[in-house]
């Protein structure tokens, strides 16, 4: 992998370079896209709607974006940044942030055009999923000569860590052959809590201080009263089947179908999703009992996981219809 001061300042030199220059909108800013938007939002605010409507200041980018069609690329200073990464084998790309102003609001009609500049390559940073730079552009939007808003979006491109960067890890050809590992859980600023319990063997529910909602997934906010302050409790690890779906197809890699997965009603009245285990896939069923476990898939996953506590018979199931 290239480090070193060389490679660091010929990163440092797209600093302040065109990643696209007066690009215009896909569309113009328009009433139906401003109703999508609402709608998936839940967001009734009156201003957004009517013959005075302007579209929601959260929207900025979507006036910017190409769609599924997608458009002309970068300029090149930005393929060549991206590409001096890859080369480097910071071949991983992942969105960290964005930041928005807004100065003029956007109303049904207006076009937008659109700069994008390199703002900053950081130093070379480690983080939990690798090391690597960020790279943070900055987008100004504007209609005409007024500027509307910006938008700062900054990208993590990282050399995803290897069995050989794990302490006491180094590959083997046994390794290569063995099955590919499940897929990690995507642990961000507002779950990484749950997942720190998991790793001590703990489930962790969020509570709201302010009113006592218990609530997961985890979120940064209550639903219940929007309080914004939390603690958690520990699970006790009972709950039941509250719904569960069998896998047959697709067959992934780390898997082995069929296998259940449950939506389990903890006794604490939360709802999660996990594999539920202990009892033949085909054995599985609401209301069906089960209890909190904790297994090691690797060296490095853990997951909570359910097990039955009985496994139901037929003349219960009876009893129950009658
Ligand atoms: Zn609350």
């Amino acid at each position: 992998m290239e480090t070193g001061e060389a490679y660091e300042a010929r990163l440092k030199v797209y600093e302040g370079q065109r990643a696209a220059v007066a690009r215009p909108g896909k569309d113009p800013v328009n009433t139906p896209m401003i109703r999508h938007w609402c709608e998936a939002m839940g967001d009734t605010n009156p201003a957004y709607s009517g013959p005075d409507a302007i579209a929601p200041p959260t929207m900025l980018q979507a006036w910017t974006m190409s769609g599924l069609s997608g458009q002309t690329r970068g300029t090149h200073a930005y393929d060549e940044l991206l590409g001096l990464l890859d080369e480097a084998g910071y071949t991983s790309v992942v969105a960290t942030d964005c930041e928005q102003e807004y100065l003029r609001p956007l109303r049904p009609g207006d076009e937008i055009i659109y700069d994008s500049v390199i703002e900053s390559v950081s130093e070379k940073k480690t983080t939990k999923l690798g090391t690597g730079y960020f790279v943070t552009t900055r987008m100004d939007i504007r209609v005409g000569p007024d500027l509307a808003g910006t938008h700062r979006f900054r990208i993590l491109k990282y050399a995803p860590l290897r069995p050989t960067d794990r302490p006491g890890g180094s590959p083997t050809r046994r390794d290569r052959a063995q099955k590919p590992s499940r897929p990690r859980p995507v642990v961000n600023r507002d779950n990484a809590g749950f997942w720190e319990g998991v790793q001590r063997r703990r489930l962790l529910i969020q509570r709201c201080t302010t009113c006592g909602t218990l609530r997961h997934p985890w979120l940064p906010g209550c639903h219940a009263c929007g309080g914004l302050d939390w603690d958690t409790v520990e699970a006790s690890g009972e709950g039941t089947v509250y719904s569960y779906v069998v896998m047959h197809h697709p067959p992934f890699p780390a898997f082995d179908p069929p296998y259940a997965v449950g939506l389990v009603e903890l006794a604490e009245g939360v709802r999660m999703i996990g594999n539920v285990l202990g009892v033949p896939y085909d054995k599985v069923r609401i209301g069906l009992p089960v209890r909190l476990e904790f297994r090691e898939y690797d060296e490095e996953l853990v997951l909570p996981v359910w097990c039955a506590q009985e496994v139901p018979e037929m003349q219960e199931t009876r009893e129950v219809g009658t």
